[in-house]
């Protein structure tokens, strides 16, 4: 007789089982955040459906029909034994951090958030913080907290690439990923900067394969090679946190050869603006103004000064028949002195020789000559005409659109460093000056970019904007202008928990949620009484400095409360941070819920037109987990948030479903989260009212909308008034005006003349006025990372970075047996020369140590890695008993995490605490550590270090793994 640990396995190519039923439902991956269509295979053979097989929707625009190997796993994700089943609340006596819970029932749950909640709502609503990690429901998320009161939310930008948004956005409206990218249709060199394989993984890889096919030329330039890098025709390795001393001689190098597009420079950007030159002014650095101009947006006046090269006088920009002088120093009638934004550009590159950023970065100098002028010829000499008509702002009307085939990419590896924002302006400014901007063969913007810039939502104001039992005059995130927008009190101290949009991280967009817990526990600039996380894995990976956060989770005041007192998780899975909570909200998995990837938020689009998405459960929630969506809109009901009630009090919305095609951004807009199939009868798209029977009818067409806008609308649409006219009748721009490059940033330089006391209103406090005045620099510059100028580099001579797994999501499948046999453990991937002048072995165990902490893990040999530079795969080192992995699994034995040897704060110049951020944005500086490493004694224990007690199994959690891991492709009896 068989055995059943002998038995064999299923055969998945027989016959169903007798009785059982088939049937395939379309919906939209999550096992990244790129957001593929996929088919889901179910078969119901008399124990409910059950997921069989995963494969790409063929008929979806993003993917069309690949899968990754993630996608495909998705599987294992669904019936993972580390799913939470029940909601939690910790048990009463037992101490946090020692994982004892007892099961409650949704009703308690409510009941007990409820009862907080409005207390602190009808109280001080700033002390509820939201956080959340990556999810994909900002909008609703945003609107929760905007309209509890609380300005403390953010989502996991500030911590991931918030430098790439904002420094593309401040300076081109738009910016990489789900707002704009490569044109590889047309390109013919591609140069990607900084990332590893990871944003728009599929897309990227389609679009790669394609581009070489067609002969493309593909370099890339990062410290490693791996990835989308690995295929590169050419690596160019780099120093991190350097790339922008490169770019900056790239850009010295197209000046100088004049190899940069004059025509679209000059037209396009505010190259051409004058520049008050005057010292002693008030104004000094901010364009000169015609007061005759445009004025269209108050703020953003279109009446800038140009210096006419045949009148030689200054006229009114962009006047019909002028062109503009783009070097040289002039004055005004009024004898203002001025120069040209592109001059001050010219003088601001003109020490940065290709031999200075040899210095820098470890490129060779004759090496950077010939990639910018590789840039330069391909730009100039290969240049695309289509033929398509269209008519620019100015009246201009154009026979084709034109472009120039040199497009980049570029991610986290170039943002995620405290000096990531300017050299992200600079890159913006290459791109710019090979004329590439929304133009075939280069960068192409997304639905809704290209906004102005910047985009015109402000954060809230100051402590005036937070009132009990009101919603915030403002969302609590936005985009920073002048002073005046700060989130700032009279004394200029900050007023969110995060510190952001305050005088140490002005452009904080995303917010910055590595510095929540750390400030939380400090109490600075205030304590809090609820923090609320929900996707975010806070007391692990997404943390720096994790080992000491830990604690600040579980330490108390003398009073013996902690010091956090309430901790709310919402997760789907057993994590490293649900053993933190005080109460534990069991999410649903993608396949068991409605989402809306919305145009409010992040959407899918394409380069031809807005593309919004969902996700339809596919199969029942498990046991009582319910969707954070359906738990966000029961509370704000609870809580009676006004856009969530009725007049007469009651309830708006039936659940999260009835929300999302109910909902308006203002009554009777026709805006809401989903564009398509809007209108009573589902025959309007991206405005229109709302339509009861949109779920199904996205549901019916592949789980997406995708409108493809008319050719003369999809190129040069910073400047294309068709294409403007119709943005703004369809709710995506605000104001129908140009939306200008800014090489030449007035914003910044609005906060340096701030910190100097020139005339902004706001000052920031003496001890941070250096510190602005330093990074708000209306060009780009290149410095060195914060942590790196702090660190002695003799004694810590080499940089450490990660890159998220091509096999995995951040920490999303450590609980995922196919993903698992990719990797259960990481290394420490170390050029051979380094590793071995320090007597290290391949595959030996070593120390890596930074000024903040050790740790122990395994080397690995790698040539793909320039020498100064070491780095391993983020989120594969575990905490044991997380993700319901046993204690003997390799991803706590031998996996680590390089999170130790970071800290989420830097020592100020004035002795104080900053955190280890970009000064101007909050984007963490995950990439910026200086370390050490040595061989582990032969003695040593043959473990990862540190090491962290085991975790009890939540009860709900499945405590066994028994016969799915048999489970091929059914079910076996
Ligand atoms: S890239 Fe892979 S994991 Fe990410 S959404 Fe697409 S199929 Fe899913």
């Amino acid at each position: 007789m068989t055995s059943p640990a002998t038995a064999p396995l299923h055969d998945p190519t027989g016959d169903p089982a007798p009785g059982s039923t088939t049937e395939v439902k379309t919906t939209t991956c999550y096992m990244c955040a790129c957001r593929c269509g996929i088919r889901v295979h179910l078969r119901d053979s008399g124990q409910g459906p059950q997921v069989r097989y995963i494969e790409g929707n063929p008929d979806h625009p993003l993917n069309k029909g690949i899968l990754c190997a993630k996608g495909s796993s998705g599987i294992m994700k669904q019936y993972s034994p580390a799913r939470l089943t029940q909601p939690l609340k910790r048990k009463a006596g037992t101490e946090r951090g020692s994982g004892q819970y007892e099961p409650i029932s949704w009703d308690e749950t409510f009941l007990i958030l409820e009862k907080r909640l409005s207390h602190l709502r009808a109280t001080d609503p700033k002390k509820f913080a939201l956080f959340t990690g990556r999810d994909q429901m900002q909008a609703l998320t945003g609107l929760f907290a905007r309209q509890f009161g609380t300005p403390n939310y953010a989502a996991h930008g500030g911590f991931c690439s918030v430098n790439m948004a904002a420094g593309m956005i401040y300076t081109i409206g738009g910016s990489f990923w789900e707002f704009g990218g490569p044109d590889l249709e047309r390109a013919k060199l591609f140069v990607m900067i900084g990332t590893a394989e990871d944003h728009h993984s599929n897309p990227m890889k389609a679009m790669l394969s394609k581009f070489k096919r067609n002969g493309g030329r593909f370099i890339a330039i990062n410290p490693i090679r791996t990835g989308y890098s690995a295929i590169a025709d050419e690596w160019i390795p780099i120093r991190p946190g350097t790339d922008g001393a490169l770019i900056m001689a790239l850009i010295r190098e197209l000046i100088t050869l004049g190899l940069y597009d004059r025509d679209f420079v000059t037209r396009y950007t505010n190259a051409g603006q004058l520049v008050n030159q005057d010292e002693a002014s008030d104004d000094f650095g901010m364009m000169m103004r015609n007061p005759e101009g445009d004025v269209i947006n108050p703020l953003r006046h279109h009446n800038f000064m140009w210096w006419d090269r045949e009148q030689g006088k200054p006229v009114a920009d962009h006047a019909e028949g002028s062109d503009p002088r783009l070097f040289g120093e002039y004055a005004m009638p009024d004898g203002t002195p001025v120069k040209p934004a592109f001059q001050l550009l010219e003088e601001r590159v003109r020490s940065c020789t290709p031999e200075w950023a040899e210095e820098i970065t470890g490129v060779p100098a004759a090496r950077i000559r010939a990639l910018a002028h590789e840039m330069g010829v391909m730009a100039r000499d290969q240049s695309i005409e289509l033929p398509i008509a269209w008519t620019d702002f100015w009246g201009r009307k154009h026979k084709s659109v034109k472009g120039n085939p040199v497009a980049f990419h570029a991610m986290r590896g170039l943002a995620a460093h405290s000096n990531g924002f300017q050299s992200i302006r600079a890159l913006s400014i290459l791109m710019s000056l090979l004329g590439t901007i929304d133009r075939p063969g280069g960068f192409r913007h997304k639905a809704p970019y290209p906004r102005a810039v910047p985009p015109n939502a402000r954060p809230p104001k100051g402590p005036a904007s937070i009132k009990p039992n009101t919603p915030l005059d403002a969302p609590p995130l936005g985009w920073v202008e002048t002073p005046a927008d700060l989130c700032v009190d009279d004394q200029g101290q900050p007023v969110r928990i995060d510190k952001g949009f305050s005088w140490e991280y002005p452009f904080s967009a995303h917010g910055l949620m590595h510095n929540v817990i750390t400030n939380a526990w400090r109490g600075d600039p205030y304590p809090i009484d609820t923090l609320m996380l929900f996707m975010a894995n806070m007391a692990w990976n997404s943390t720096m400095n994790t080992s000491e956060v830990r604690k600040m989770l579980v330490d108390k005041r003398e009073d013996g409360e902690y010091k956090i007192p309430f901790i709310v998780v919402c997760d789907a899975f057993q994590s490293e941070t649900t053993a933190f909570a005080d109460l534990i909200l069991p999410d649903t998995t993608y396949l068991e819920r409605h989402d809306a990837m919305s145009m409010l938020d992040r959407p899918i689009s394409e380069y031809d037109g807005p593309c919004d998405s969902v996700r339809v459960p596919v199969l029942p929630p498990l046991g009582q987990c319910k969707p954070f969506q359906e738990v966000l809109v029961e509370l704000a009901g609870r809580l009676h948030l006004p856009a969530f009630i009725n007049a007469d009090g009651g309830r708006k919305y039936k659940g999260y479903t009835d929300f999302i095609v109910n909902y308006e951004t203002a009554p009777g807009s026709g805006i809401g989260f989903l564009t398509g199939w809007r209108g009573k009868n589902g025959d309007q798209s991206l405005r229109g009212e709302p339509n009861p029977k949109q779920w199904e009818q996205y549901a019916a067409n592949n789980c997406v909308h995708h409108y493809s806008m008319p050719p003369e609308h999809q190129y040069m649409r910073n400047w294309n008034r068709g294409y403007l006219e119709w943005a703004q009748k369809v709710g995506l721009r605000r104001d129908l005006d140009p939306i200008t490059i800014h090489i030449y940033s007035e914003f910044m330089q609005r906060f340096r003349l701030a910190a100097q006391g020139k005339g902004q209103g706001r000052q920031p406090p003496e001890a941070l006025r250096d510190r602005v005045a330093t990074y708000f620099d209306p060009l780009p510059f290149w410095y060195e990372p914060l942590e790196v100028q702090s660190s002695d580099k003799a004694a810590y001579p080499l940089a450490a970075v990660t890159q998220r797994p091509m096999a995995m999501y951040h920490s999303w499948d450590s609980q995922n047996p196919w993903l698992r046999q990719i990797h259960s453990h990481n290394f420490l991937f170390v050029n051979p020369k380094t590793a071995q002048a320090q007597g290290i072995e391949d595959g030996g165990w070593m120390w890596v140590e930074s000024q903040w902490g050790k740790v122990r893990c395994l080397c690995r040999y790698s040539e793909a890695v320039e020498p100064g530079t070491v780095w391993t795969w983020n989120a594969i080192g575990k905490s044991k008993g997380a993700w319901s992995l046993t204690d003997k699994a390799d991803e706590s034995e031998k996996g680590f995490l390089l999170n130790h040897l970071i800290s989420e704060e830097l020592t100020s110049a004035n002795g104080g605490k900053v955190s280890n951020a970009d000064p101007i944005t909050g984007q963490a500086g995950w990439y910026d550590v200086r370390v050490r490493i040595r061989a582990a004694a032969k003695d040593e224990a043959a473990q990862s270090w540190p090491q962290f007690s085991s975790t009890p199994a939540l009860p709900g959690t499945a405590q066994t793994v028994p016969r799915w891991r048999a489970w091929f492709a059914g079910i076996s009896k």
